[in-house]
């Protein structure tokens, strides 16, 4: 239940589509995990991974522990990864909820086994750090005392092993050959393959479904959305955009010429002109930078006049439309589109910001 006029839609049916075509297009025996971190992508995390699990999906990953209980609490039963650090002492917790952690670091796992107390089996996978720099092991001596002291402990369990692309979404394909054949030499450190094996995010998915393992974790692509510009006419199947945000006019003026929008009065009214007030700011995750870009309104691309406020912002209007009028900020008006990419474009930032960036105020819809 919401009272305000502001609120995206999310098409399951698209993440369906999106989860069902990858499933089709990777050799059956590789399993996918879904990416659900940062409430899926902003999308909305049980919604999307419920949806995931029905089109084919087997488990689910996220960002840290605490989002691995939200999705319990809400029902989810797969298998969930935490792909980020998790602290020691909570180690007993996520061995309850039987949820999995990333190890990638000698020192931390004795501390995770000092705050085990539970008896209750640990699972892990293992990290290497192949170019990414972020998390993962990088030394062969570290990694083989990490295996030595999960297998000497009966309560821990090597459960997978995984490393993470930093160049998969770009044409040149030097430094993912760099990092894939790393992870090929630091797997014959391990005395033996952990169940679980994988690299792939969306673009390795997408690219090179070959060089997978035996589980793809997907994230952007599952949303519809492209991992880059630059690999987007190369994709094998078409992924279909989930995500889409609207608003409402709520009040309709007109301006003398001369007549000044918003704070800073950066905006003059060059002619007798219609002006629109829609409820979303930069409170909303409709950041100032949007100055300048446009929405649509009855099909038509209409311009964002002055400065956004935290939570209004104005547009031109090329007549009078009543109170009420729709306002899509992002998707399809009638044969007109703002596409996610356009947004990021326009903000020079990647697409995976935007949803993300999308803030709690604004009520998630499901289709
Ligand atoms: N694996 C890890 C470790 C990640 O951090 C991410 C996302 O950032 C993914 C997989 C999913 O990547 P993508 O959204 O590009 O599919």
């Amino acid at each position: 239940m919401f009272h305000r006029d502001t609120w995206a839609e999310v098409d399951l049916d698209a993440i369906f589509h999106n989860v069902a075509s990858l499933r089709s297009f990777l050799p059956k025996e590789t399993a996918i995990m879904a990416v659900v971190k940062a409430n899926a992508y902003g999308h909305g995390d049980a919604q999307v991974a419920k949806t995931a699990l029905e089109a084919g999906a087997s488990h689910l990953a996220v960002a840290f522990l605490d989002e691995a209980l939200a999705l319990r609490q809400k029902g989810m039963h797969a298998p969930i990864l935490v792909l980020g650090a998790t602290r020691p002492e909570d180690v007993d917790l996520a061995a309850e909820k039987r949820i999995a952690l990333t190890v990638f670091q000698q020192e931390w796992l004795e501390e995770a086994k000092q705050h085990h107390q539970s008896g209750l089996p640990v699972l892990f996978h293992l990290k290497m750090d192949t170019g990414m720099g972020r998390l993962g092991v990088k030394e062969e001596e570290e990694t083989k005392r990490i295996v030595a002291m999960i297998d000497a402990y009966p309560h821990f369990l090597l459960e997978g092993v995984y490393t993470h692309f930093a160049t998969a979404d770009e044409i040149n394909t030097d430094y993912f050959s760099f990092q894939y054949e790393t992870f090929l030499r630091m797997l014959e450190w391990l005395p033996y393959r952990p169940k679980w094996v994988h690299c792939g995010n969306s673009a390795t998915s997408l690219r090179f479904p070959t060089k997978v393992f035996n589980i793809v974790r997907f994230g952007i692509a599952m949303y519809g959305l492209s991992p880059s510009l630059a690999i987007k006419p190369y994709l094998p199947f078409t992924l279909k955009e989930a995500f889409s945000l609207h608003s409402r006019v709520v009040h309709v003026k007109r301006l003398l010429p001369g007549e000044k929008v918003s704070y800073g009065a950066t905006y003059t009214a060059e002619q007798e002109e219609w002006v629109g007030t829609v409820p979303i700011g930069y409170a909303d995750g409709w950041i100032r930078k949007l100055q300048n870009f446009h929405v649509l309104v009855n099909g038509e691309k209409v311009p964002i006049i002055g400065r956004i406020c935290m939570d209004q912002l104005m547009i031109r209007l090329p007549s009078y439309v009543p109170i009420g009028t729709k306002v899509t900020l992002i998707g399809q008006q009638a044969d007109e589109k703002i596409t996610m990419d356009e947004v990021a474009q326009y903000l020079d930032t990647i697409n995976y910001e935007i949803p993300c960036t999308i803030s709690y105020r604004v009520p998630r819809i499901f289709l």
